[in-house]
């Protein structure tokens, strides 16, 4: 194993059946063998920066009904919201004083917010802030949309693909949901010049060593500048309440095999890795990552956007939130910087 990994750090990259046999058969050894690469190579782009995004949730509406999902439109449970302008400005205004140069739009796919009110709300952050970057996290849309919120002024764009196999694909999401408009929708991204985060959930129902080894082949011939992953965890509410949630481990230990293949892309320590272990955030940079996201959302809604079950930092205000992933990196001997924090990549 220890040759694979040795391997993958040399020529970044391995094949199918490599991936596999790495991810199905590796021992704690092996995997802290992986980390310490990973760590050596993301030294080699970023040293022990960590940068910020503040992550606004501006909206948990949500037309889709993917089964994994907290916030899919049958879940009769969930009390709706959506952030005003004024609100998402405040946000930010408050964000920018506390060191954040980076805004994550974040929602459900809501109808609500047209392409006309998505370009008004980029445009005026960044006429606001022209040293911030914006991100988008709204879902799959046209062309066109994508086109005009980068006209307005978006910078960067996260869509998980989810799965780089459509047979699982398939598992995850009802039949009018389509992989080949997802990954169109990556493609379509990157060609209007956005910076692009494509990612996936470990551990997600129906997952196999085989699809995972997928995911890592899709993000190296894709390239984006960032891989977005994080453990899958239930939700009472979905149709896969009972089942089981993926692990820290194998979510670390993705997170080094993703550094290794792709060295100079921006990858969160997740909430998601936070919420399955109290000190998943640490351990995600540990194992190669160099991004973390403090929700910015106003306190009175945080509870309201629950993807999964027992998301941490619900209750803090944004400063909060700051503070306490600032100590804990400084815990771990990095440091929390302000800058946009735009991707190495060539
Ligand atoms: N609606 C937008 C963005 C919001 S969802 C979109 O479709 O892109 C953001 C991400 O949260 C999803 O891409 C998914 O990977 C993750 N997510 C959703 N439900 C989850 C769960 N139960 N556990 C872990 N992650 C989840």
């Amino acid at each position: 194993m220890k040759d694979l990994i040795d391997k993958l750090f040399r020529e970044k990259q391995l094949s199918r059946d490599e991936y596999i046999s790495l991810i199905k058969d590796h021992s704690e050894s092996d995997a802290e063998y992986l980390f310490s690469l990973a760590v050596k190579r993301r030294m080699e782009y970023y040293g022990k920066d960590v940068y910020v995004r503040g992550l606004i949730e501006f909206t948990n509406y949500c037309k889709n009904d993917c089964y994994y999902c907290g916030i899919r439109r049958s879940n009769r449970s969930v009390e709706r919201y959506r952030l005003t302008k004024d609100d998402i400005m405040s946000c930010c205004e408050q964000g920018y004083e506390l060191g954040f140069r980076t805004f994550v739009l974040q929602g459900g796919e809501d109808p609500y917010y047209t392409d006309y009110k998505i370009c008004d709300l980029v445009s005026s952050i960044k006429n606001k802030y022209p040293d911030c970057a914006v991100t988008l996290s709204i879902g799959e849309k046209e062309h066109e949309s994508y086109k005009a919120y980068f006209d307005a002024g978006a910078d960067r764009y996260l869509l998980r693909h989810e799965t780089a196999d459509s047979g699982h694909y398939a598992r995850l999401h009802p039949s009018e949901m389509f992989f080949d408009h997802r990954i169109k929708c990556l493609y379509d991204l990157k060609e209007i010049g956005y910076q692009v985060g494509c990612g996936f959930m470990v551990g997600s129902p129906y997952q196999t060593a085989e699809n995972l080894a997928d995911d890592l082949l899709f993000i190296k011939e894709l390239q984006p500048q960032m891989v977005g992953i994080g453990p899958f965890i239930s939700q009472h509410d979905t149709p896969f309440a009972q089942m089981n949630s993926g692990t820290m481990e194998q979510t670390l230990f993705m997170l080094g095999l993703i550094r290794l293949t792709l060295p100079p892309v921006l990858l969160p320590s997740t909430t998601a890795l936070g919420t399955i272990h109290p000190l998943g955030r640490e351990k995600g940079i540990l194992a190669g990552a160099n991004v973390v996201m403090p929700n910015l959302s106003p306190v009175s809604v945080r509870k309201k956007y629950l993807l999964y079950d027992n998301k941490i930092c619900t209750g803090d205000e944004a400063a909060e939130c700051k503070n306490c992933l600032q100590m804990r990196m400084r815990s771990i001997g990095y440091d929390v910087v302000v800058s946009r924090g735009d991707s190495k990549q060539t």
